[in-house]
């Protein structure tokens, strides 16, 4: 990274669900990771990951001291990156059941679309992204069921996307963090950069 360029502070929520493992792939990209628990926490934060886990839980926690506002808001403004559990609350539509988001990604989701005997997998699925095939690790996911034209699909599985980007927030439908491969988080890294860029230029 340049030196004029200065690390990017990324949060991870970590309310529930795999926020450790998050922390440690942004380290290894060349961020500055910090756990957050609190809205206040949010204030220095150049982007945020919401990780997987268990959405509907993490829904409850949000409720607490305007935490959802704070998370929605931040949303509006700086990069935000959902796996899972957390594609799922930055979606405007959720089905199976329906439930209450952040309403950020153009997108409609299935909650955990793939069956019980299909429920978690370990797939090299093709992607846009270069350097070849992905690995995916997929644990109870939801399916992205429809996209606006404004988001882009950077990987598919069985033709739905599992892997989007709709300006500054991404999504993924299955879990970077527990791969060892660094490019999805490098790609979200990268992206908080350019919204830094373009926030000091306004
Ligand atoms: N099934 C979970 C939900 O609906 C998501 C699963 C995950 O994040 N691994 O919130």
């Amino acid at each position: 990274m340049p030196e004029s360029q200065k690390m990017p502070r990324i949060g991870v929520l970590a309310i529930q669900g795999d926020y450790e493992a998050h922390a440690k792939a942004l380290e290894e990209t060349g961020a500055a990771a910090s756990l957050i628990r609190r809205p206040a926490q949010l204030e220095d934060l150049d982007g945020l990951i919401l990780p997987g886990g268990e959405s509907t839980t993490m829904l409850r926690f949000l409720d607490r001291e305007g935490f959802f506002d704070a998370l929605q808001s931040f949303a509006r403004q700086k990069p935000v990156f959902g796996t899972c559990a957390g594609a799922i609350l930055l979606a405007k539509d959720v089905r199976n059941p329906a439930q209450r988001s952040l309403a950020i990604l153009d997108i409609a989701v299935e909650r955990n679309a793939y069956g019980v005997q299909r429920d978690s997998a370990i797939l090299e699925l093709e992607t846009t992204l270069p350097g070849g095939p992905l690995e995916t690790v997929f644990i109870r996911a939801p399916r992205i069921l429809e996209v606006a034209p404004s988001v882009e699909v950077l990987a598919e599985r069985d033709g739905f996307p599992v892997l989007i980007r709709e300006g500054m927030t991404m999504a993924a439908t299955f879990h970077p963090e527990l791969s060892i491969d660094r490019r999805v988080h490098r790609l979200f890294v990268e992206s908080t950069l350019l919204a830094n860029a373009a926030i000091q230029l306004r």
